[in-house]
């Protein structure tokens, strides 16, 4: 298993299929000049099912998220979904996406087993959504999350972030929305990993200020007995339930001590954390010709070795805290 030196056992993978989008998120990417990476460095649809496979039969990996960049421009992604879908255990698969595309893949990726699905919308002003995005595809993702939720991608989850100025006052209006519409919403905190390097911890809009906000028209009690576990959102059941909503608070109350995951990047990278500042390469490993490319057991052992490297946080609080060079975008949110 993937086990670090504080006891932690990753479970969970993220995986990135490109680190390509068709949005520009100010909180994610710059509006243009940012590098992709070359087709040649992305693992192949082959390399990618070898290492889910390694992950999942070897290595304890119980759930896999499909993730980018955008992950549906992935043009390999139903049939990845399918052939991981027939591995033994089968893992639980979902995927976070901006939901541009999905109305047309939706019943496809169900087919092929894909579990659930994550959508990003941060906004219910397409005018806003605009500056946010900065395209003009509102109504794109409106229809992509119906779509999800018509082929029985279900739950729904909702990714939302508020940012200073744009939508920081939509918090309720969102969680109206959400729950007319059948979809969990999570509002998840700003965090350092733009391309552009540009956030403030001043400036951020925090777990606290997005409770005081829903609180204003909701009355929100601690789901169970408040304890989130690995689950990175705190949950709330709103106006006595049966609706939740949840908050990621990556930066004020960070969840690292009951981290479960493990991250492999596009271009075949794994990072023990989405700040880690080191990576391990498992597409070399994959590649080698001399003396032979690495076994499957040669290829877990570097996995494991990996995660044992794990640090024990993020480091957001630590003064010499240093932004990781790849953005969220290549990284894989
Ligand atoms: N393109 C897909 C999407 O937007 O859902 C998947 C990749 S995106 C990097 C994954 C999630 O990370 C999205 O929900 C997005 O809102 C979130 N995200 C991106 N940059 C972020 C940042 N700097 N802080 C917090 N969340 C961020
Ligand atoms: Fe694209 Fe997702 Fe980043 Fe937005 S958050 S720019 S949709 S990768």
């Amino acid at each position: 298993m993937l086990l670090d030196t504080y006891g932690r056992i990753a479970t969970d993978l993220r995986v990135s299929l490109t680190d390509r989008c068709n949005l520009r998120c100010t909180y994610c990417m710059p509006e243009e000049g940012l590098q992709w990476l070359a087709k040649p460095d992305l693992l192949t649809d082959d390399e990618i099912v070898r290492l889910i496979r390694i992950a999942v039969t070897d290595l304890g990996v119980t759930e896999v998220r499909f993730t980018g960049g955008e992950p549906l421009l992935r043009p390999g992604l139903v049939g990845i979904v399918e052939r991981c879908a027939a591995l033994e255990p089968r893992p639980r698969m979902s995927l976070t996406t901006n939901g541009i595309g999905l109305k047309r893949t939706a019943a496809a990726l169900r087919a092929a087993g894909l579990d659930r699905v994550n959508v990003s919308l941060d906004t219910l002003r397409p005018e806003v959504f605009k500056t946010l995005t900065r395209r003009d595809r509102h109504h794109d993702v409106l229809d992509g999350m119906a779509a999800a939720r018509d082929a029985g991608l279900t739950p729904v989850k909702v990714n939302a972030v508020l940012m200073p100025g744009l939508n920081e006052d939509e918090a309720p209006d969102l969680l109206a929305w959400a729950m007319e519409e059948g979809y969990e919403l999570r509002f998840i905190e700003q965090m350092p990993l733009d391309a552009q390097h540009g956030w403030k911890r001043d400036g951020m809009i925090t777990a606290g200020d997005i409770l005081e906000s829903l609180r204003t028209r909701f009355t929100l009690t601690p789901e169970g007995d408040g304890e989130r576990g690995s689950a990175p959102a705190e949950r709330w059941v709103v106006d006595g339930g049966p609706h939740t909503v949840g908050v990621i608070a990556s930066v004020t109350r960070p969840f690292c001590r009951a981290c479960d995951r493990t991250r492999l990047t596009a271009d075949g990278q794994i990072r023990t954390c989405l700040f880690a500042t080191e990576e391990t390469d498992l597409r070399a490993a994959l590649r080698a010709d001399a003396p032979s490319p690495a076994s499957d057991a040669a290829v877990a052992e570097l996995w494991k070795k990996a995660m044992w490297g794990k640090k024990a946080g993020s480091g957001l609080d630590d003064p010499s805290f240093l932004q990781p060079d790849r953005p969220m975008s290549a990284i894989g949110g």
